[in-house]
């Protein structure tokens, strides 16, 4: 699993709304189950878009990534996303009500701007740091 320690707050949730997807989309797709976690694919591809959310150029305030005018995902790990988005987004209502409630909202909010600079998570930690 993915170093989470670093993320905080939005993110941290953004991530772990992210994870349960991955989850139900690799039991499915790569026929894991609960106890074997997910596989090694979903497993590197959620270490992707940890360090995503913590170089996030939006800091607390990133829209979904699907809005995203920066769009900073490789390809192939934006078709990944992109892909379990679609299979597992309406499967969320049932096991993770608030987190689909929460995701199909922020989905729902405008493309926004340029980002401010100096705003991921890992500007705000270098600073609290220094
Ligand atoms: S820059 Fe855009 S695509 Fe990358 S993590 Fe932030 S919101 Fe998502
Ligand atoms: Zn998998």
């Amino acid at each position: 699993m993915a170093d989470t320690q670093v993320l905080s707050g939005k993110l941290l949730y953004e991530f772990n709304t992210i994870s349960a997807m991955v989850e139900i989309y690799c039991k499915a797709h790569h026929k894991t189950n609960s106890k074997s976690g997910v596989c090694e694919q979903c497993q590197d591809f959620l270490a992707y878009a940890n360090t995503r959310l913590d170089r996030c150029p939006y800091g607390q305030d990133k829209p979904t990534c699907n809005k995203c005018p920066v769009h900073c995902y490789k390809p192939h790990m934006k078709q990944m996303a992109k892909e379990i988005m679609i299979y597992s987004g309406p499967r969320m209502l049932l096991p993770h009500p608030i987190m689909a409630i929460k995701h199909l909202l922020a989905e729902r909010k405008p493309a926004p701007g340029k980002p401010p600079a100096g705003q991921s998570n890992r500007h705000i930690r270098k600073a609290s740091q220094a």
